[in-house]
This record gives C-alpha cells, structure tokens and sequence, in this order.
C-alpha cells in the first residue's frame, strides 16, 4: 500500500481549530513519566501549528483503561450480561465494584503528567481539560487562542472510543475545523480518534505519519536493492501475512527468533523443546517454496544458542541446527548464524528488520539481536526498524542514529508491511 496523503504543510491552518491526534502512550510509574520519547516525537507536529497561528486541541489513547462511559450503568455490554446473570441481591455490590475500578483508572491513566510535561518543553502555551468532550474541555477549546494548545483526557475513558462511535467522533470533531493524526502506532486502529473523526472534518497527517508512510512506503514500491527482510519474534503465526507480502518484494528473506523452529521442523530436522507450531509446518513449507520459486535468498539459522528450560539462568549451549537435543530448546541464534546474517545483511540497499533473534530480554540469550542491530547499523543501507524488541536493542546499543528510520508503532508498521490498508491513514485526504 502506498499512500501520498495531504500534510499540515498543504492546509490552511491559520486561526484555525485543528484537533491533533497524536501518541501519547508514555511508559509511567506511579504517576511520573519513565520516558518523554513519545512527547518528544511529537513537537514539531504541534510547534508547526502552533507557529502558524492554529488553535490546538490535543488528544491521545493512554492504555487500555476501564471505560466509564457505557450503556445502562457504567458498563460494557459483557459486564452488564455478567451483572445481570449474578442473583438479584448481589448485582448492586458488582456494579459498584466496577465503576469503582473504573474510577481508580482513572487516575491511573489520566494524561495530566503529559500535559505538565508538554506544558513545560512549549513555555507554558498547554493546558489540561479533566474531561474529554465534557463542560472543561469545552470551556478550555472555546478560550484558545491562536498559538495556544489544549490537552483533552485520555479518550478511551469513554467506551465510544474503541468501539469507534459516530456520535463520540461527532462530539470530537465538533471541537475543530481540521483534524490532524499524528498517532502512526494506533493508525491500524479504527477508533472514533484515529479514523472515525475524519469523517466529519478535513483530514491530514502530521510529520511523524508522513514520514512512516514515505519512508515505508519507498522501501516497499520501489526498494534500493537489494531488499533484505529480517524478520524473528515468537510466533510464525503473528508474521505470515508479513513474509508473504516481503516474499513477493524482497531478495533476502531472514528468519530468526522462535518461529525459526517451526522452519527447522518443515526441513525435517527436531527442534526439541523450541517454540514450534506444528499447524503452521505445512504453511511454513509452503513459505519456502515460494520463496524459492521467486529467487529470493531464504535464510535460517544453522546454529542455535540452546538452553535447559526458558528461564534465564539455564545452563546454556551452542548446537547445529540440525542436532538439538529432545530436552532443549533454542533460545538465540548461534555465533555460525550471526556470521551468515551479518554477511548477508553488509552490502543491502535496504534492510527491514522486525522481531528479535531470540529471547533478547535476558542476556544470555540477546547475542544474535544485538549482532543483527550491528550489521545493519554498519550495513550502509536504508535501515527501516519496526517497533518494540528489535527497536529497543537498536535503541540499548546505541545504534539509533545509524538507522534511516526506527518506526514509532510496532503493531501498524507490521501491517503496514503486511500490505494492509491502515484505517488511520486510509481516512486522510489524498494530496
Ligand atoms: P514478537 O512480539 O513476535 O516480535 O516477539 C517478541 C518475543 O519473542 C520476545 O519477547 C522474545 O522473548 C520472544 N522470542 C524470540 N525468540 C524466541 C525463542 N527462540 N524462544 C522463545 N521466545 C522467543
């Protein structure tokens, strides 16, 4: 899928009520922020409309927070059949209990330390509404003046946010005269925030969507080459429709992390204790035969780091591939595979790269990720990183500056590559 949408560059926004979406997902501990990256990545999106005179209504997703707003009486649809299933005489104390968890989320996630933050890198022009199309948002949205920026609640405090209800995304855009997005990690989502206010206003997206689409985008239609794919994590399952859609564009295909085995078991070979999905050898099989008959460079691994049990501090090995024993399992890539990827990796024109080589979390098993992150920092080629374990070990060895692009939303980049349409994107105006 590519995409050429309008930007904040090619509209109007001057005196403008324009409604941002954007990420601000921030990892908190008790109520402090542990990392203000995502904040961070959101500045020049809001300084640019903040600098040509938009009035800016913020708004973002903040976990996956207990709704208050629902049918009947402060809850979900399955709640209220639970609810009402309990006996008669204990169905008051449920629902209490319930809309008490759901106020204690409330202060959970509550985006106020985001606007404190923000607040504090925009020299004071940001403030909080404790609601989110509530009276203070209101009031707030109706005082801002041009160049000044408003933080409405977390949206998914109300249920219509998920389930992306028409009349919710109404009550949003009727804040502004332009919606922008700027959330590339929930655009695979087809909230009222993400997509659904876009039906009601013009629509188009900030500078960290645009730079996803363009930079993802090229490497898919038209990649330097050649194209190596890296792709590892747990589980085939999650990755088939991404190595069907790379098989088709790539001239390496790289497959590490667990859902190597089921790979290994395909070619015959036992896997011992590995990760493997037996329904998947079939398909995985398949994999390998059409990546054969387009030509493309199919690599796996031919040595493994193993371990007693998943744990740890298991007593740890290095086995051929085709020689782990019944009682083990493979937990990383071995030091022959790293030399094999890294050679195939050096000399790329472009290199994606989604999913670690094994369980990279624990040290003893992180080798082969923090070799892959090496050979493509040195690479030379267009580095384009999904999200989550392979960013963080980029990120840990200090390797982020030698990469094109680190995406910001694991879950959409992966759709993304899949070739899916992304609701949050699809809904923008096209230039
Ligand atoms: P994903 O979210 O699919 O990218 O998978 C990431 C997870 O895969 C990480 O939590 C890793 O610990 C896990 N993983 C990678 N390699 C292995 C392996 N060989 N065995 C078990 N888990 C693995």
């Amino acid at each position: 899928m590519t995409y050429n949408k309008k930007t904040i560059e090619d509209i109007d926004v001057a005196g403008k009520k324009v409604l941002v979406r954007c990420d601000f997902n921030v990892p908190l501990k008790d109520g402090v922020i542990t990392s203000d990256k995502r904040i961070i990545g959101a500045l020049p999106t809001i300084k640019y409309l903040l600098d040509n005179g938009a009035k800016v209504i913020l708004c973002s997703h903040m976990g996956k927070p207990h709704s208050i707003f629902t049918e009947g009486f402060g809850l979900t649809k399955k709640e209220k059949a639970k609810v009402e299933a309990l006996p008669a005489e204990e169905q008051a104390a449920a629902k209490a209990e319930l809309l008490t968890k759901a106020l204690d989320d409330k202060k959970k996630f509550t985006l106020k330390p985001v606007a404190d933050r923000l607040n504090e890198l925009l020299d004071g022009k940001v403030t909080f509404a404790e609601d989110i199309v509530g009276p203070d948002a209101q009031a707030k949205v109706a005082a801002l003046k041009a160049g000044e920026a408003v933080l409405i609640e977390n949206v998914r405090f109300d249920a219509r946010e998920t389930k992306n209800g028409a009349d919710f995304a109404k009550e949003l855009a009727s804040f502004a005269e332009v919606y922008v997005n700027d959330a590339f990690g929930s655009a695979h989502r087809a909230h009222a925030s993400t997509a659904g206010v876009a039906d009601y206003l013009p629509a188009v997206c900030g500078y960290l969507i645009q730079k996803e689409i363009s930079i993802m985008g090229k490497a898919l239609a038209d990649p330097a080459r050649p194209f190596v794919a890296i792709l590892g994590g747990a589980k085939v399952s999650d990755k088939i429709g991404v190595i069907n859609n790379l098989i088709e564009k790539v001239d390496t295909l790289i497959i590490g992390g667990g859902m190597a085995y089921t790979f290994f078991k395909a070619n015959g070979h036992d896997v011992g204790t590995s990760l493997c999905e037996e329904d998947k050898i079939d398909l995985a099989k398949e994999l390998v035969a059409k990546a054969e008959a387009k030509g493309v460079k199919f690599l796996i691994p031919v040595d493994n780091r193993i371990g007693r049990e998943y744990d740890e501090n298991t007593e740890c090995k290095v086995t051929d591939s085709d020689n782990i024993p019944s009682d083990w399992m493979g937990l990383d890539i071995g030091p022959k595979t790293e030399e094999l990827f890294a050679n195939a990796i050096k000399g790329a024109g472009t290199v994606v790269w989604n999913g670690p080589m094994g369980v990279s979390e624990w040290k003893n098993f992180a080798s082969g990720t923090n070799a892959v992150a090496k050979a493509v920092a040195e690479s030379g080629a267009i580095s384009i990183i999904g999200g989550g374990d392979s960013a963080a070990a980029v990120e840990k060895l200090g390797y982020a500056d030698k990469m094109t692009h680190i995406s910001t939303g694991g879950g959409a980049s992966l759709e993304f590559l899949e070739g899916k349409t992304l609701p949050g994107i699809a809904c923008l105006l096209d230039k």
